[in-house]
């Protein structure tokens, strides 16, 4: 697999972004004309620029509005040939005519493409014709294609591109009806699904294969059936990637093609979990009264570092005395096989955490995640550094998800980490009013396995606007009857249940026939077409709250509808 990306998909100046695209790894760059223009360098700098860092220029673009008019604009086509000889640059992207006027005539553009490429032929150059979703007459890549055969040059081929196809619901099986040597360029970009218009969708929602919601793995496969042997490219364009740092940005795109190449290979993934090890807290010493209040007894201490073991049925936290939190800092996963696990979560680009292990104690296979968690691959060894195993029975069974929370620029990017480092399958995000701003939430669970939600549940959240800190985390416990647990902390410990005001229980009992013990008890609800949900929230300490989950019959959800009404409660009372 070659991998290439266009400069436009990374912040900086041209300079910037080609240091940053190199150090990725990526074998070559499409130059974005508008990172050329406002270089200081002369093409032929650039040129040897790129060539020092070991990067090849394989597409120059785009040539805007040629085809399909009065009278073709060669003046400008032959410049940019001129141009692209001094860059070293041998394919040239023109894309779909969107001037007004642009007339509807195949044969009109097919004969001012093929003189195009006459000319380009000239100068060594190719030129690949793309049709853009919203082309002024050509907007779907067969048309694209047909308009590239009545040409008929040989300096003439198409470009696909992932963004176009897909945006538009088009069937990307079509690509196999093209000679793979006239596919001259492949360029790849995901998107979430938005109802919106496509030129605004494609100019700022675009992101890397495997963080939206469009099968790349599928299209490109069809392209190599095709006999595609060009470039993976990547061209996205995106305003949390224009404002982030460029080298982070860049090895996160070599993440999803390495990802992406995985996929095609069908190779089934190595490394996913089956079950939530523990949960770790930093500054965790406040937490033990929150724990020992719901039920968990201390049952062990790590022999050389100042970590406790905390256990109730087969849900275990680790409360770390260091740091300043409490917050969560790390989570471990039970994984079959963890030397593997991390030997695949390098092989997409996850920086390894050194251990300092004293002897005899456990092996810990660490990476640490885009927002700083460290992500522990546990077999089953690690119990046993904190003494002998001790059954603490309880209401609470296991822990049911936890939420993390990721800077805004980095939500992405969290997402793919998740997905291709741990096999996650990721929902669609869902926006949540805050009374400050907006909540962005994005749940990411293994498919079902060991129970029908699937054995690891995360949730990833992102303050959207308006919140100058950081959402909370939260750990949720699962038990089997959230109502005695709240209870018991009701008549023990008060304080610690977050109140839920009384107009959320008098428009929940308009939707619902619930149990009037709900309200009294501060218990919230929901349902889903399979199953319901009854949790509850405690109070937040440092960054981190608790939350108690029962879901009953096969609820898939997390309680989404009732996050408003926590975090306006939360506000209130951190203010
Ligand atoms: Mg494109
Ligand atoms: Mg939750």
């Amino acid at each position: 697999m070659r991998t290439s990306i266009a400069t436009v998909s990374v912040s900086g100046t041209l300079t910037e972004k080609l240091a940053a695209i190199a150090a990725a790894g990526f074998d070559g760059v499409e130059i974005f004309e508008n990172d050329l223009l406002a270089c200081p360098l002369p093409p032929q700098d650039v040129r040897r620029r790129a060539a020092d860092l070991g990067l090849s220029i394989d597409l120059y673009q785009p040539m805007r509005d040629f085809e399909a008019m009065p009278a073709p604009d060669l003046r400008r086509a032959e410049h940019k040939f001129r141009l692209m000889e001094r860059l070293g640059a041998d394919t040239l992207l023109v894309c779909s005519n969107v001037s007004p006027a642009a007339i509807d005539d195949d044969e009109l553009a097919a004969a001012q493409l093929r003189l195009l490429a006459e000319r380009a032929a000239g100068h060594g150059i190719r030129i690949a014709y793309e049709a853009l979703a919203w082309g002024r007459h050509v907007h779907d890549y067969l048309h694209a294609w047909r308009i590239v055969r009545l040409a008929d040059h040989p300096n003439l081929g198409t470009c696909l591109d992932s963004f176009h196809i897909l945006s538009r619901g088009d069937d990307p099986i079509g690509i196999e009806a093209i000679p793979g040597d006239k596919i001259f360029f492949l360029q790849l970009a995901d998107a979430p699904r938005l109802a919106m218009d496509v030129l605004r969708w494609s100019r700022h929602y675009r992101c890397f294969p495997g963080q939206g919601g469009f099968d790349l793995a599928g299209l490109v496969r069809h392209a190599l059936n095709a006999g595609y042997a060009g470039p993976l490219s990547l061209e996205v364009f995106n305003d949390h990637f224009r404002q982030a740092d460029a080298g982070r940005t860049a090895r996160d795109g070599m993440r999803s093609l390495i990802g992406l190449d995985q996929a095609l290979r069908g190779a089934e993934h190595p490394a996913v979990p089956t079950g939530l090890a523990f949960a770790e807290l930093a500054g965790g010493a406040p937490v033990g009264g929150m724990l020992a209040a719901l039920g968990f007894a201390r049952s062990g201490s790590h022999p050389t570092k100042p970590v406790e073991l905390w256990e109730q049925g087969a849900a275990r936290l680790l409360l770390n005395a260091t740091g300043t939190g409490p917050e969560m800092i790390a989570i471990g996963l039970d994984s079959p096989d963890p030397a593997r696990a991390v030997e695949h979560a390098e092989s997409l680009l996850a920086p390894v955490l050194p251990r300092e292990r004293a002897p005899g104690e456990a092996p810990l296979d660490a990476v640490a995640a885009p927002d700083g968690t460290e992500i522990f691959f546990c077999g089953t060894a690690w119990r046993g550094d904190f003494g002998p195993a001790a059954t603490v029975p309880g209401e609470i069974t296991h822990i049911d998800h936890v939420a993390l929370t990721q800077p805004w620029h980095h939500f992405d990017e969290a997402a793919l980490f998740y997905r291709s480092v741990l096999g996650l399958r990721p929902q669609e995000s869902v926006e949540l009013p805050d009374p400050y701003g907006l909540l962005r939430s994005r749940a990411m669970a293994t498919a079902p396995a060991r129970d029908e939600h699937g054995a690891v549940r995360m949730v990833l959240n992102v303050a959207q606007v308006g919140s100058a800190d950081p959402p909370w985390q939260h750990v949720a416990l699962a038990c089997d009857d959230v109502l005695a647990i709240a209870r018991r902390l009701r008549a023990d410990h008060p304080e610690l249940l977050l109140p839920i005001p009384g107009n959320y229980y008098d428009d929940l009992e308009a939707r619902h026939d619930v149990d009037p013990a709900l309200r009294e008890l501060g218990v919230l609800y929901d349902r889903d077409g399979h199953g319901e949900f009854l949790h509850l929230y405690t109070v937040t300490l440092g960054r981190v709250f608790f939350e108690v989950v029962q879901r009953i019959g096969g609820y898939r959800g997390y309680g989404a509808v009732n996050t408003p009404v926590r975090l306006a409660v939360q506000h209130a009372g951190s203010q």
